[in-house]
């Protein structure tokens, strides 16, 4: 095997390992959205300790206080807004 062979084959297998590293932040970014989702369900509104209540509004998911004293967004969804308004 000549040394270019053996770097092809080194690129090769950084990208694969690379592609496997994706993924799994993928299904931690969703795992830590899932908790974040449990977590805020019992989350108490900070002025009137009412629990927040899940919401979807213009496709983004959050948690609104029932008594409208405000909104919980997760920072991705957030985020995500933001971007789209610019
Ligand atoms: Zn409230």
């Amino acid at each position: 095997m000549t040394g270019d062979n053996k770097d092809r084959l080194g690129n090769k297998l950084h990208d694969v390992e690379a592609a496997r590293e994706d993924q799994w932040a993928r299904q931690r970014d969703s795992d830590l959205i899932e908790k974040m989702r449990e977590r805020l369900s019992k989350t108490a509104c900070p002025h009137c300790k009412q629990f927040l209540v899940a919401k979807t509004e213009a496709g983004v998911a959050m948690h609104v206080c029932p008594a409208g004293h405000g909104a919980w967004l997760e920072a991705a969804a957030l985020k995500a807004l933001l971007k789209e308004h610019k």
